[in-house]
């Protein structure tokens, strides 16, 4: 356990002692300083007896047990104040019979601000409950929280709900407030501001939690820090909550057992997602995509030996916007499928027009899961392939692999159509997906692309280099090729061929680039 939280743990139990054979106190936590002052490193007369009256504390229980500590025994010595004589508040607030959680779901749709009238979400997190778990165990760990639950449930209004989330999170869900009849107006303007009125819940959960909570006999002390989202007719249940979830993040940062508000403007980002989907929906008809192309070479001879398609996208009133940015974006909403057609069409029209002018290249072409999986995959391919009269092994298809992984059962039959139809499978971005050694055996793919981020080490990283090497070994093990992306210098290169990789890309040839930039990189032969 991480001494920082061990030390958090002990704080927060009963007062305790650590005490040597030779009766010097080795350790006392937070609460037996309180009680004896700094004893630590000084001896401590207890009586032996099991019950004693501790000035601050009253009647205790002492319970001691033989312990190894820094390597030798001692002896732990726990006090437990006895309940009729406590002189510290008992937990407070007994729930109130009637007062329940709710599940997470009926949570989520009452902050729907148009069905209800929720003002505010909040999401209470119990700091670092995983010590208390580790320490006192599940079970208590588990009462701990049904504790937690139903004090948080009895110190809001009726109205306002309690669900739990996950291990260790309350959802509360607040509703707008209906003010009294004696309310003055300012007050209740005041009120009805679901800032202040949101805060004063805070405040209220961040109190009704001091108080120490009793399970079998010991008592637990818990606090939390929350994160504070206002509900907005435009924003959905699960974005409010991301938002809360942020708040949350930002008050664990600040130093825990606070609260703090969603400061972001999700509203904004949001527009502006739905006004950038609005403009890639208009794309394709106006024509802003085009295709840049990056040499692939052959790392022994540095010949080239290919290209790799890349996408772009340039338009008139946002520039060169990152296909990393708007590729994601069309494959959640669907785009991907005519953004990608588009992108076979061009790319098998270029390669027609070099292999009419006599150069010898393959191009390569990345193809998302949702074109993969697409029922007129490949009799599309074979339209563009006769379209355009390619010779087998013009263009290949680059898929990643964690595509080829949701693409699932699928996956054996589309690739055997492509092997078909003459075109080579290449599989992206080897190393940063998932996917299982003994499904890759049964793969009818022809290259493993070795992703750059285990290229950007080399050769000075040991890991990257072992990374490297073995994902180049098992390529030709299975009687794949191999290829490295992300080459940007001679070093690189160098290790990379050192190792028996096949061929590589990277800005250390050439960056992706238009087709009248690419093809100074190619022999010309007589067309044909
Ligand atoms: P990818 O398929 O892994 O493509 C390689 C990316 O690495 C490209 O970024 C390329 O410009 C960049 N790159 C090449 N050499 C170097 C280098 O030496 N150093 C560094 N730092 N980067 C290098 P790009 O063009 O921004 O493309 C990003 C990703 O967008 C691609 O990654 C691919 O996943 C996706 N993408 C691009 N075009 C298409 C497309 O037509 N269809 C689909 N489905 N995805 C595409
Ligand atoms: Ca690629
Ligand atoms: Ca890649």
């Amino acid at each position: 356990m991480n001494p920082a939280d061990f030390h958090n743990i002990l704080a927060m139990l009963e007062p305790l002692l650590v005490v040597r054979c030779d009766g010097v106190v080795s350790f006392a936590n937070e609460r037996a300083v309180e009680l004896f002052g700094p004893i630590e490193g000084r001896e401590l007369e207890l009586p032996n007896d099991s019950t004693l009256v501790v000035p601050g504390l009253g009647r205790a229980q002492v319970t001691r047990s033989v312990v190894s500590w820094q390597g030798e025994e001692a002896e732990l010595v726990v006090l437990r104040s006895l309940p009729e004589q406590r002189s510290r508040p008992g937990p407070r607030g007994a729930p109130e019979p009637g007062r329940r959680l709710v599940p997470m779901e009926t949570a989520l749709r009452a902050l729907d601000a148009r069905a209800h009238k929720s003002t505010a979400l909040l999401v209470v997190d119990l700091d670092r409950f995983h010590v208390i778990n580790a320490v006192l165990g599940y079970r208590t760990g588990d009462e701990l929280l049904r504790q937690v639950g139903l004090r948080l449930a009895s110190s809001l209004r009726a109205t306002d709900l309690v669900s739990r989330r996950g291990e260790d999170e309350f959802l509360v869900v607040l509703s707008a407030r209906d003010p009294g009849p004696t309310e003055k107006e300012s007050e209740r303007r005041r009120r009805r501001d679901p800032r202040v009125e949101a805060s004063a819940v805070a405040e209220r959960v961040l109190e009704c939690l001091v108080a120490p909570f009793e399970i079998d006999g010991s008592e637990v002390y818990v606090q939390a820090s929350m994160g504070i989202a206002l509900v907005h007719p435009e924003l959905d249940p699960q974005l409010t909550l991301k938002c809360a979830e942020s708040a949350l993040y930002r008050a664990k940062e600040l130093g825990r057992t606070r609260f703090e508000f969603y400061t972001g403007d999700l509203l904004r980002e949001k527009s502006e997602r739905l006004a950038l989907e609005n403009r890639l929906r208009q794309a394709l008809r106006r024509g802003e995509f085009f295709l840049a192309y990056q040499p692939i070479l052959e790392l022994e001879s540095r010949r080239t030996v290919g290209v790799e398609a890349l996408i772009r996208w340039q338009s008139p009133d946002r520039g060169l916007t990152s296909p990393a940015l708007f590729i994601p974006m069309a494959e959640e909403n669907g785009l991907i499928v005519p953004i990608g057609d588009w992108v076979l069409q061009e790319s098998f029209a270029q390669a027609a027009r070099w292999h009419a002018q006599g150069l010898r290249l393959v191009v390569a072409c990345n193809v998302s899961v949702a074109q993969f999986m697409h029922p007129d995959f490949l009799k599309r391919l074979r339209t563009l392939l006769d379209q355009h009269r390619l010779p087998p092994g013009t263009v290949e298809i680059e898929i990643t692999e964690t595509a080829i992984m949701r693409a699932g059962v699928e996956t054996d039959r589309i690739l055997a159509g492509l092997e078909e139809l003459g075109l080579k499978v290449a599989i992206d971005d080897f190393g940063v997906g998932h996917s299982s050694l003994s499904r890759l055996k049964s793969l009818r793919s022809h290259l493993l692309k070795l992703d750059s981020s285990f290229v950007f080490g080399l050769p000075e990283d040991h890991k990257d280099a072992s990374i490297a090497a073995a994902v180049i070994d098992l390529a030709h093990n299975l009687g794949m090729e191999s290829l490295a992306e992300g080459i940007e210098n001679e070093a690189q290169f160098e290790c990379l061929r050192e190792l028996g990789c096949r061929y590589g890309q990277g800005y250390h040839f050439g960056k992706p680039g238009r087709p009248e930039e690419v093809e100074r990189h190619f022999p010309r032969q007589s067309p044909i």
